[in-house]
């Protein structure tokens, strides 16, 4: 990569925020061409409410970003956690798949995140935690 950031912090949601304004600065101070910015925030920001809400829903932990600039302006972006993990990431990622609804979520993130980048790649395993990779 022509650039890398790496951040961790705890799985708070008030930190879903910091990451997401995080990853715009770091974006926008490198490379001010990436005209999709907001695209970009609204798919990291679900990703790491994801890991939040789901992935430490019942423990404490920590949230690992990675942001990667390459040659002409394609970014990375992988956010881990090491929660609970998915059983079963196809039907995960399927529109309106939530295990949440008593929530009120809607079941749409993953397909939030496949709106707005590239490429979703989502590696996990029950009781490992979670990898998500956003790129474009
Ligand atoms: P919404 O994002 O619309 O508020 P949601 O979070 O339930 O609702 P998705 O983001 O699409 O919908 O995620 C679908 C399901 O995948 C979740 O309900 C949860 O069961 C599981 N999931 C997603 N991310 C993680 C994660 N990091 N760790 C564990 N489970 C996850
Ligand atoms: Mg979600």
């Amino acid at each position: 990569p022509l650039n890398e950031m790496n951040l961790t912090f705890p799985a708070l949601s008030e930190n879903e925020r910091f990451a997401r304004l995080a990853v715009s600065g770091f974006l926008s101070v490198l490379d001010p061409n990436i005209a999709e910015l907001s695209d970009i925030k609204t798919a990291v920001s679900e990703a790491v409410t994801n890991a939040i809400v789901h992935g430490y829903r019942d423990t404490a932990g920590e949230v690992m970003m990675q942001v990667r600039i390459f040659k002409d302006s394609r970014i990375s972006i992988k956010i881990q956690d090491k929660g609970c993990g998915i059983p079963d990431v196809a039907q995960a990622m399927t529109p309106l798949y939530t295990t949440s609804p008593e929530e009120d979520r809607a079941g749409l993130g993953f397909t939030i995140m496949e709106t707005f980048m590239e490429k979703v790649k989502v590696k996990s395993k029950p009781g490992k935690g979670t990898t998500v990779i956003l790129e474009r």
